[in-house]
């Protein structure tokens, strides 16, 4: 076992699509989708020895992947609806992934305040049985503080009626970040992974049996036919369109729920605690969690009939969480003080009677076996994202009559682990990249891009040598998190980022005129208030 990455590598789509297009290849196990679901199985297979391909239609994480609250969570809300078999599960792949990536998943301390006795007696009991349910892998345990000492943590929150607040610990982490790891580590590991790559079709046999897909190249607009032993289906909210591929027609499988962000400047909330409001006006739990020197507030849970790569926040969705935050925090934020908001899409398993809400279904991940074999999974979380692989792997064995090999990724360090880490450095989230990229920084006469966001030149350049990043938005957004934490920033410095791809990937200035326009196109968004 490892206990730091030492070594880089360069990512190279071309050698990837080399062996793709090889035809004596003849992969085990194809896995449909780049997110986090995908990145889970992909792993847990070649960790295992098997040959293993992933293909992403878009950039890796570009769907609800990149979109979360950014909490590792054995999930709160879910032990006060009695799930505890998610709350253990959740729990412990909490404590796993903070081992395999500590670049990336730090110990979060949360501060739930409450304005009850009988609050505080529920929260104080309810947070010492999930300190309990986590076992040896807890992040530490719960306690009370008084209202004075609530206050003293939580500087912007409002004091009114306050009794005191339960303080307990989950992890926080940064989600396309961890993609990017994850598809270093496949590669790593021997495995394939190609982004801007579509499956079109799937290949059956003369029984009518998945064998294969039709993928194709998004960049160069080929097409190619990828035989495979097992295809996974682990497209989130898009798993009904591979459904129909494989049966001609499909029942809806899932329900999609969208969850909206807003990120604002950190003297909204100038803490390095997170809060927590367990139940909102209409029941939902609201978080507000320091990220990256901002704050995210969030989220909603509102069923929309859909699926979109770039979903749009709604305006009920924004207000409701300025209007509960602002009753929250004494500096109330204005629509004029979001730097970005992001929406992204729950892809949750469809409950089986109808009528239940979005927030009331199981985050749970479920494993459905088509007559044809085509593996498809629903559901699930970031923080389960390793059990969810290995459990389909597992399957894929079962149902296909394969010899079991023991599943590896416990303790397998993810790409760019390192086991001490400066939270203060801007770019402490390379892990045991960060040291490379500086030597790079030393030597280059490129100065820092955004000093705002702390973005340099070295970064761009990184991003498309080693992090497989094609266009302007796959650098702003999910190698830095600029669109995020400041998208009117990051529409500023997309010229100046797509001039230092065009170099790189030889491309023209048409290129970077439109590379600049189609990320200003998604970018708008991001912004509420245009000036
Ligand atoms: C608002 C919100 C907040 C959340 N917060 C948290 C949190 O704090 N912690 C947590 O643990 N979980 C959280 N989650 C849940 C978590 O983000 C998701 O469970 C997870 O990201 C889903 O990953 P996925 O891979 O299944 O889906 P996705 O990330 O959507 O990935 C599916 C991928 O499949 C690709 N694809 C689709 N069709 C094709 C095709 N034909 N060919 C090739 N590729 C294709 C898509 O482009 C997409 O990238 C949150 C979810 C939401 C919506």
């Amino acid at each position: 076992m490892q206990d730091s990455y030492k070594r880089t590598f360069d990512i190279d789509r071309a050698s990837q699509y080399r062996l793709i297009a090889d035809p004596t290849q003849n992969w085990d196990l194809v896995v449909i989708g780049g997110g986090a679901t995908g990145l889970g199985i992909a792993l847990d297979a070649v960790a295992r020895g098997y040959k293993t391909l992933l293909v992403e239609q878009a950039d890796f994480a570009k769907g609800t992947s990149s979109r979360s609250t950014k909490l590792v969570h054995g999930g709160v809300r879910y032990l006060a609806q009695g799930d505890i078999r998610l709350v253990r599960e959740a729990s412990v792949e909490r404590g796993l992934l903070r081992r395999n990536a500590p670049h990336l998943v730090r110990n979060q301390t949360f501060i739930i305040p409450v304005y009850t006795y009988w609050d505080c007696l529920k929260y104080t009991v309810g947070l010492k049985i999930y300190d309990w349910i986590s076992g040896k892998l807890t992040l530490g345990s719960s306690v009370f503080i008084s209202r004075k000492k609530t206050l003293e943590a939580l500087p912007g929150l409002n004091g009114k009626e306050l009794v005191g607040g339960v303080l307990y610990h989950d992890g926080q982490f940064d989600d396309s970040r961890l993609a990017v790891n994850l598809v270093q580590s496949i590669l790593e590991n021997g495995g394939s992974a190609v982004n801007y790559t579509k499956v079109i079709a799937l290949q059956k046999d003369h029984e009518g049996k998945t064998r294969g897909v039709i993928i194709k190249d998004a960049e160069h607009q080929v097409t190619y036919a990828v035989s495979a032993k097992a295809v996974v289906n682990a497209t989130g909210v898009f798993v009904d369109d591979i459904l129909q591929m494989d049966r001609g027609s499909a029942s809806k499988s899932i329900c999609v729920s969208q969850g909206v962000h807003l990120v604002l400047d950190k003297k909204f909330f100038p803490s390095e605690h997170a809060l927590m409001i367990p139940q909102t006006s209409d029941g939902r739990v609201l978080f507000a969690v320091p990220w990256h020197e901002k704050v995210v507030l969030g989220t909603t849970d509102t069923p929309v009939e859909e699926a979109s790569l770039e979903p749009k926040a709604l305006e009920k969705e924004i207000n409701f969480i300025l209007e509960t935050a602002g009753g929250y925090l004494t500096l109330k934020p204005k629509r004029s003080d979001v730097l970005s908001v992001f929406a992204g899409l729950r892809p949750l398993a469809a409950p089986a009677e109808g009528e239940q809400k979005t927030k009331e279904i199981s985050r749970s991940h479920k494993i459905m076996v088509s007559p044809s074999n085509l593996f498809t999974i629903l559901g699930g979380k970031w923080t389960t994202y390793r059990k969810m692989g290995q459990d389909m792997v597992n399957r894929i064995e079962k149902v296909l009559g394969w010899k079991h090999r023991r599943p590896k990724t416990v303790d397998l360090r993810i790409h760019g682990s390192a086991p001490d880490v400066n939270w203060s450095d801007p770019l402490y989230f390379y892990g045991s990249d960060a040291d490379l990229i500086k030597e790079r920084m030393n030597g280059s006469t490129g100065k820092w891009i955004s000093d705002s966001l702390k973005i340099h030149k070295m970064q761009v350049i990184w991003a498309v040598e080693k992090e497989m990043a094609l266009t302007v938005e796959d650098v702003l957004s999910r190698r830095t998190r600029a669109l995020l934490l400041d998208a009117k920033e990051s529409i500023r410095i997309a010229p100046t980022v797509a001039r230092i791809m065009a170099d790189l990937l030889k491309k023209d200035e048409a290129w970077v005129e439109r590379q600049v326009d189609e990320y200003k196109q998604v970018a708008q968004h991001y912004v509420l208030e245009k000036n």
